[in-house]
């Protein structure tokens, strides 16, 4: 199976956006399945051996995100949603049930190819995560040291920033929600104080950023979460 192309599996209602996904991706070396309502992706979903999904959230039959929640109780396959403008909460509820991503309609074929690339190596497997030290650009986060610095100049951090940043570079190139945020750094009971991480945020790109004001490693995803680059940009 590994020397075949990916398999990507791509639910949604919308003829044009499926037409451009399918010129974008067989472009670039996928292969591709296509449904249009929820119930036609079910059934493609226990016949092959699907490498992600792309899943609309806006589909005739039921939602999407009622999909993705179906699919993440029984499958780890990385799920990307794609989402109208106006559906941050369904956004949102899809990140916090287990998918990986979002892409925000209308988007192009690089930003949907970065997505498909991080979910798909975080999907093969911890790989360089999991080694002791996590380097991004001029950040180098040694975990068994608990050491981080800056551009070879020590950074010192306080337990929760340095949760977080350890939480948010171990999950580089993806989106990650307040919630999720919350919930890995200070635990299932503060899930709601979303002004913790933003307080934090701010405290930790003084430390990390060369211009705190325009981060370049710890970025805002309006209304969703942060992330944190896998790369300059
Ligand atoms: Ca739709």
């Amino acid at each position: 199976m590994t020397d075949l192309a990916p398999l990507v599996w791509v639910v949604e209602d919308e003829a044009p956006v499926r037409k451009f996904l399918r010129a974008a991706l067989s472009s670039h070396g996928f292969r591709l399945l296509e449904a249009e309502t929820a119930k036609e992706a079910l059934q493609l979903l226990t016949t092959h051996k699907i490498d992600l999904v792309i899943l609309d959230l806006g589909l005739p039959d039921g939602d999407g995100l009622s999909l993705a929640r179906e699919v993440r109780g029984w499958s780890k396959v990385p799920i990307i949603v794609v989402s109208a403008r106006g559906q941050e909460d369904d956004k949102v509820s899809a990140l916090d049930a287990g998918a990986d991503d979002y892409v925000t309609k209308p988007f192009g074929v690089r930003e949907l190819l970065a997505r498909i690339r991080v979910a798909l190596r975080h999907a093969r497997g911890p790989g360089e995560a999991q080694s002791d030290v996590i380097e991004l650009g001029p950040i180098r986060i040694d975990r068994e040291r608990r050491e981080v610095k800056v551009d070879d100049r020590d950074v010192h951090l306080t337990p929760t920033e340095y949760r977080m940043l350890v939480l948010l570079a171990e999950n580089a190139g993806k989106v990650l929600t307040h919630r999720q945020i919350l919930k890995e750094v200070w635990g299932p009971a503060y899930t709601g104080h979303t002004h913790y991480v933003r307080v934090h945020m701010a405290e930790l790109r003084k430390k990390i950023e060369e211009d705190p004001a325009r981060p370049q490693w710890l970025v805002t995803e309006p209304a969703v979460g942060y992330r944190m680059r896998d790369r300059a940009s």
